[in-house]
């Protein structure tokens, strides 16, 4: 996704869609009132298709986004396995810190429930137009539906994930990601001359999912301000409130994984003082700030790593490469938040086991999101639809979630850092230690 397109920068443009929908819904709530049947029929018939069109181009290209990307990102771990210890240490450490990632995600947003207060009856207004429009209220009704946990634990397995592709969007995701889990395993465990002709067909369908995203992308103004508007002409003030709620526990929440847990880390596992280390990748930290984007940032990461945190280049390279795809800790704990706060914003409760599933799918999303500005959000669309909250409630965060990619695209590379800082002290010699430590 590039970030400009025209002369005014992409996400600015995504902004002033979400100010100019939100100010405009929310006079027309003023000044005509909800009920106004002159406002439901623009809502219906003009800012709503809007809204549908633009989440439409991004969920028709999910499916072979989330196949791609997932089978490359698991059978890049794969290989590791094969590098060897490192390999299975990077990963345990991955799994370790999105995990915490996701966790203080989900403890912060049912702490604080930051989409809660909004008008039930103004609410069931808003879902009754959705549920007009998708299948949002038969998802609500199927969401509510409880599982005994051995059923929910053999549905992962897919017995035809064809046809889980074709229903990813309504409850086929987990089982669809499960394959391509599986699919990436086996091709990272095949001869290399087998394998690379896959690899390169999968690495350009991933560009061409990318490149259709960007499409998709460049109606994100528009979609966003017709999205807004409906939600505000018909919810009202409650709703922006609710949104800065939202914003403030985010980048409060990361600067907790960021500060806390990872200098935690730090110390205990890399023997490393956070500060310093915090102050020798400044650069990088700023550059992911920038782009938004961990692959752009890749470059300065790997050259800080070896210049400045003085790492083994080898163990650098691998671990900085690989987890510039698969290792996404701030989106995790983004995606978290974000389809919990969304749920609480439609009234939609979810189960221990349903929040469980988040937690889940939040980790395996990391692997699957690709390191580009804004690439959660496809399989935020799609969780969203999977736990029965309407995907068009995307439109509600869009407008700022360049602030928010931005930060967590920090903790996304920050994360691979201390990765390999940790890995790197695992594999060091008592003796090397010590001279570190003296020094
Ligand atoms: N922008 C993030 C990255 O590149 C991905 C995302 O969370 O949207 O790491």
């Amino acid at each position: 996704m590039k970030a400009h397109a025209g002369s005014t920068p992409l996400h600015t443009r995504i902004f002033l869609g979400l100010l100019v929908g939100a100010v405009a819904g929310a006079l027309a709530q003023v000044t005509l009132g909800p009920d106004h049947a002159g406002l439901q029929h623009f809502v219906k018939n003009v800012a709503q298709p809007v809204g549908q069109i633009f989440l439409r181009m991004i969920f028709m290209i999910v499916v072979p986004l989330l196949f791609s990307a997932l089978v490359l990102g698991v059978s890049e771990i794969g290989d590791a396995r094969r590098v060897g210890r490192v390999g299975l240490r990077s990963l345990l450490m991955t799994v370790l810190l999105s995990g915490t990632a996701v966790g203080l995600g989900l403890i912060a947003v049912n702490a604080v429930r930051p989409g809660a207060g909004i008008d039930p009856a103004r609410r069931d207004r808003l879902i009754a137009l959705y549920a007009d429009t998708g299948a949002a209220r038969k998802n609500i009704e199927t969401a509510q539906e409880a599982k005994s946990a051995a059923q929910t634990l053999v549905e992962i397995v897919p017995q035809n994930p064809l046809k889980e592709a074709v229903e990813a969007l309504t409850g086929g995701l987990l089982p669809f990601m499960f394959f391509a889990l599986v699919f990436g395993l086996a091709l990272s465990s095949i001869e290399t001359e087998k394998a690379a002709p896959i690899k390169a067909l999968l690495e350009g369908l991933l560009a061409v999912s990318l490149k259709v995203i960007e499409y998709a992308m460049r109606l994100a103004p528009f979609g966003v301000c017709g999205l807004i508007f409906s939600t505000t002409a018909l919810l009202g003030v409650d709703a922006l409130l609710a949104l800065g709620r939202y914003v403030v526990l985010v980048l409060a929440a990361l600067a907790l994984h960021l500060f806390g847990t990872y200098s935690i880390v730090l110390r205990l596992i890399a023997r490393r003082d956070p500060l310093t280390f915090f102050r020798q990748i400044q650069t990088v930290m700023l550059t992911a700030f920038a782009t938004s984007s961990s692959n752009a940032t890749l470059p300065t990461a790997l050259q800080a790593a070896h210049e400045e945190v003085k790492l083994p280049r080898d163990i650098s390279t691998f671990v900085l490469t690989v987890g510039a795809t698969a290792n996404q800790n701030g989106t995790a704990l983004f995606e978290g938040i974000t389809i919990i706060f969304l749920a609480q914003f439609f009234g939609v409760e979810l189960t221990v086991a349903q929040q469980f599933l988040v937690m889940l799918l939040a980790i395996v999303a990391g692997i699957g999101t690709a390191g580009v500005p804004g690439g959660a959000w496809p399989m935020i669309a799609i969780l969203l639809v999977r736990l029965g909250v309407p995907a068009e409630s995307i439109g509600i965060v869009l407008g700022i979630d360049r602030i928010l990619d931005m930060s967590r695209t920090v903790l996304n590379v920050t994360g691979d850092l201390t990765i390999a800082a940790c890995v790197s002290a695992m594999e060091q010699s008592p003796a090397e230690a010590h001279q570190q430590a003296l020094a």
